[in-house]
């Protein structure tokens, strides 16, 4: 009789595991038996998340077709280390770029990011700004070596310009000083180090309270590239951290992020500007009073075609008056505003709520992905998606599905899910890349249909780069074609004048 049930059990397991995915047939018996049982309420675990038939391959499946109808636009993000602890042959350590009209802005610096650089074939110096998010080694181990390498890149002249910003949570200032006059790297960049205060600690791991980061001071050096003007920002009463003056086209906040040690994101805002100028309503009249309005306005050149910029400073409620008398809204003359675009990236993070207001109706959000759960990868250690997610939240980190729960509540347009464990190996293979697919696949399912284009979440790979196209008010794209035919239109304009 043993022998026999033994024999049953055995054919059984047999069965199952010739069946294509175990994982499904698993999940699918269970559900067979809920289904023939449910009313006896067994005290069965909630499953994984339901199993959608047909799984979605993303649009272009290979890596370079993915986004290859947007390189060329003068605001692009750069993911050039994706992987959460430490390098691998496949990924760097965290740090992204974003790249706008040429200056980069760069997020994280984790080790091996110069050998990334070199990689990807980037330009040392045009390195504008340097944001770190906190003080875990995978963000920022590569710092030094980063600031010493385009110290030595930089001709003399390059090195006269203006420093390098750094801005960092407390700790920062310390650590890059510190390995920097230790190791007498006198061939470091001109650099600033700007530091955000009393960022608040939220999760409850008591081991991380320890406040050592804040307590060490190294003393200021000029001899070590560092130059006076770094400041200390401290919170407004919301937490929000404001990093930038007004007067800067890319204005940068930060606000705290639940983390093991204090964390923080940042949301980079453009700046609105005026649509589209209607030459075609202006010119005739322009050009039949030139001379009287060259007489009012003195342009600088004495050139009438001058004024094209002026109209387009016009502010809502004004009118513009031609010295005959014809008034024009400025509706009349310029066409619906282009929206600045906003660029949220996240440090290490289990719970973003605090940066949500500022984040809201982002263009692009960059959140951490750390842990996703496969049943063949982490069964029998966590059982099921829910025992993953509280794993991850007692370290720290965030699955796919929380990362694309937030990116649904801010309204994000495009979700990249970054930060990766060591076990998603981010390579080129297609059994690879199949695995990343299936993280994209369990965020999509979390987003609630508010992020449902296929491209709209990807999760990276080292020198993935988007671009993140303008809209107008309304959300159309101000389209590639359409802004450069305007500016032509425009520069032709001042020519026929002149
Ligand atoms: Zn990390
Ligand atoms: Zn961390």
């Amino acid at each position: 009789m043993f022998c026999r049930s033994k024999l049953i059990f055995l054919v059984f397991i047999w069965l199952t595991m010739r069946s294509q995915s175990f994982e499904k047939s698993f999940q699918a018996s269970i559900r067979t038996f809920r289904s023939s049982f449910g009313t006896l309420r067994l005290k069965l675990k909630p499953l994984d998340e339901p199993i959608v038939p047909r799984f979605t391959y993303p649009v272009g499946p290979l890596r370079n077709e993915r986004f290859s109808d947007c390189r060329h636009n003068e605001m692009t993000f750069t993911t050039v280390g994706t992987a959460s602890a430490v390098p691998s042959m496949n990924r760097g350590t965290s740090c992204h770029m974003l790249n706008y009209n040429g200056d980069n802005y760069m997020f994280d610096c984790g080790e091996g990011t110069q050998v990334q650089f070199q990689r990807m074939g980037l330009k040392w110096n045009r390195i504008k700004k340097i944001f770190i998010t906190h003080c875990h080694g995978d963000h920022q181990f590569g710092l030094p070596g980063v600031l010493c390498g385009i110290g030595q890149a930089a001709t003399q002249s390059e090195a006269a310009q203006e420093p390098i910003d750094i801005y960092g949570p407390e700790g920062t200032r310390a650590f890059v000083r510190a390995s920097i006059a230790l190791t007498q790297s006198r061939i470091c960049v001109p650099h600033r180090i700007h530091e955000l205060k009393n960022v608040p600690y939220f999760h409850t791991r008591e081991s991380s309270k320890l406040k050592m980061n804040r307590e060490i001071t190294i003393d200021y050096n000029p001899a070590f590239g560092e130059k006076l003007g770094g400041r200390d920002y401290f919170p407004d009463k919301n937490y929000v951290y404001h990093l930038t003056d007004q007067n800067e086209t890319l204005q940068v906040q930060a606000a705290p992020l639940e983390h093991t040690v204090p964390s923080v994101g940042y949301v980079v805002q453009e700046k609105d500007r005026a649509g589209k100028l209607k030459v075609e309503v202006l010119r005739p009249f322009v050009k039949a009073q030139a001379a009287k309005l060259r007489e009012i306005y003195k342009p600088r050149r004495g050139n009438v075609a001058e004024l094209y910029k002026k109209f387009k400073d016009i502010q809502p409620n004004q009118t513009f008056t031609f010295p005959e008398g014809q008034t024009f809204t400025r509706d009349q003359i310029i066409g619906p505003d282009i929206l600045g675009r906003k660029v949220v990236v996240l440090g290490d993070t289990c719970n973003s709520g605090w940066i949500a207001n500022i984040a809201m109706d982002c263009d692009l959000l960059v959140h951490e992905s750390t842990n996703a759960f496969f049943f063949d990868l982490d069964y029998p250690r966590v059982r099921n998606y829910f025992e993953l997610e509280k794993e991850a939240v007692s370290h720290g980190h965030s699955t796919p599905q929380m990362a694309a729960k937030f990116a649904s509540e801010i309204r994000a347009r495009q979700l990249v899910l970054t930060h990766f464990s060591p076990r998603y190996s981010g390579g080129p293979e297609l059994f690879e890349m199949e695995q990343m697919w299936k993280i994209e696949h369990m965020a999509r399912l979390a987003a609630n249909g508010t992020l449902d284009g296929r491209n709209d979440i990807v999760a990276a790979w080292d020198f993935m780069t988007l671009s993140i196209p303008r809209r107008y008010a309304d959300g159309s794209p101000v389209s590639e074609a359409d802004r450069n035919l305007t500016a032509i239109r425009d520069e032709g304009e001042e020519k026929e004048e002149q």
